[in-house]
């Protein structure tokens, strides 16, 4: 499986918004889509996982389907909760932000469907098996499981302390690798809390959860913050614990 971290920022280290690309046809969240894939890379989309609605994970979706308006010839699946499927439409694809749902179509297709997920329930999608699974932050989230025949990898999505995903993650004997919110510094824990994220103090209570043999990847590090959030993940010189690199492509 090949796990890219979309970048989102002009000088394409940093991280503002959130979009993983999966191999080459699957994204996870689609903050980021459209400013961080070349034309091409957009045009092999088949299926986007919405974690949860917020901004920086949906920004550029309605630009996305707006700019493969031509090219589609079936339509993108969208896999979102219900709850937050009625929200996009709700909010971002009315007449006053962008256009309707409705009119999201060329003469050959709509360019997207909805696909309703729920956690605790897997599904197939190009190849791959995801299972959501709910994490802990402000609004409605999911973590997602993602499984091909020899690998596994879990995508936090944004969160704070939590429990259902790490039982799923220490039963899942390939699992290779966990992608987790790590979006402050130390000296702002407090309000990582708050708002269900994490600092490197909170991440290695969480990692206490995980079993021993899983490289874990910091990221959707705070663009402002992110060179202090590195200098204080070097500190703890724990070999499990590593950023992810923005751009890179990962193999597992
Ligand atoms: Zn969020």
């Amino acid at each position: 499986m090949r796990v890219r971290i979309v970048p989102s920022t002009r000088d394409g280290r940093h991280q503002l918004l959130t979009s993983y690309l999966i191999n080459k046809t699957l994204a996870i969240d689609a903050g980021a889509l459209s400013i961080g894939l070349t034309q091409e890379e957009q045009r092999a989309l088949r299926a986007i996982i919405i974690t949860h609605t917020h901004l920086d994970h949906t920004a550029t979706l309605p630009m996305l389907l707006t700019d493969l308006f031509d090219e589609l010839r079936r339509p993108i699946a969208l896999y979102a909760t219900q709850s937050d499927f009625d929200a996009l439409v709700k909010y971002i694809f009315n007449p006053r932000i962008w256009i309707t749902i409705e009119t999201l179509r060329n003469e050959h297709t709509a360019l997207v469907e909805h696909r309703p997920m729920r956690a605790g329930e897997p599904f197939d999608v190009e190849g791959l098996t995801i299972l959501p699974v709910q994490v802990t932050h402000t609004v409605l989230t999911h973590g997602l499981l993602v499984e091909d025949e020899k690998s596994a990898v879990l995508f936090t999505s944004d969160t704070g302390a939590t429990e259902k995903i790490w039982e799923v993650a220490n039963a899942c004997a390939k699992l290779k690798a966990v992608f987790i919110d790590l979006s402050f510094p130390n000296a702002l824990t407090e309000l990582a809390r708050v708002s269900e994220h994490h600092s490197p103090e909170t991440l290695l209570d969480e990692m206490k959860k995980l079993r021993s043999d899983i490289a874990v990847y910091g990221v959707l590090l705070k663009a402002p913050y992110r060179d202090r959030i590195i200098a204080e993940v070097n500190t703890l010189n724990d070999p499990r614990l590593t950023i992810a690199e923005v751009g890179r492509d990962y193999d597992f």
